[in-house]
């Protein structure tokens, strides 16, 4: 839903006349849009640029509509490097999302090591044996 932009971000929300502070709450930088608060918002991007790192998967931070290509071929892929590369896009954009309500509805949000260790433990968890070796190497 993320990469389809449909979730419910500020900017939509103000579309549908939602009256809401559209500044995104986790840098407060920008306005709020899927492409800002999943790849360009500092606390995202600090993020991917971990998670990317330690999973050995590509990084393509900041370019939305090339994070969709590659989410979307890969997500046809059989090999191990796609099934991690999802997985990895999967728990990222939903930790993000998360700390994104975490930030608007309780005032806080968790340090970006914390959110990246727990995306790495979620993605390990759901692989098979050979793929959490490769993901561990
Ligand atoms: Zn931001």
């Amino acid at each position: 839903m993320a990469l389809q932009n449909k979730l419910a971000t500020t900017d939509r929300l103000s579309k549908w006349n939602i009256p809401c502070d559209q500044t995104c709450s986790l840098c407060g930088n920008a306005d709020e849009t899927s492409q800002h608060l999943f790849f360009e918002c500092v606390y995202a991007a600090d993020i991917w640029a971990q998670v990317c790192q330690k999973s050995h998967t590509p990084s393509t931070i900041g370019d939305f509509a090339r994070q969709k290509r590659v989410a979307i071929t890969k997500a046809h892929g059989r090999s191990r490097s796609a099934r991690i590369y999802i997985k990895c896009i999967t728990e990222t954009l939903y930790a993000v999302w998360k700390q994104r309500n975490n930030k608007i509805f309780t005032g806080s949000c968790v340090p970006v090591q914390q959110v990246v260790k727990d995306v790495l433990f979620n993605v390990a968890c759901s692989c098979s044996d050979q793929d959490r070796m490769y993901l561990l190497r």
